[in-house]
């Protein structure tokens, strides 16, 4: 798992802010199937820490995939 940094403003945060699972794609299911692996380390491909402030705007993008929440937080100008 990566360090919480901020997807938006790549703030570094110990306790406030979390991380969210967006919508899986195929590639994304086919790499995180090696965290049924004994032993694998990494992070999921579809998951993403978010400081205090950007959590709660980014989890309305939750159920979408990851390349089409970055696009819309874009075009929302939360990011
Ligand atoms: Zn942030």
């Amino acid at each position: 798992m990566k360090p919480p940094i901020c997807s938006i403003c790549y703030k570094r945060f110990l306790k406030d802010g979390g991380l969210i699972y967006f919508k899986q794609t195929a590639e994304d299911i086919e790499f995180n199937k090696q965290f049924e692996k004994k032993g694998f380390t990494g992070h999921p491909s579809n998951a993403f820490w978010f400081c205090e402030f950007h959590y709660s705007n980014a989890l309305k993008y939750k159920h979408l995939t990851k390349t089409e929440a970055f696009e819309l937080m874009k075009i929302n100008k939360v990011i």
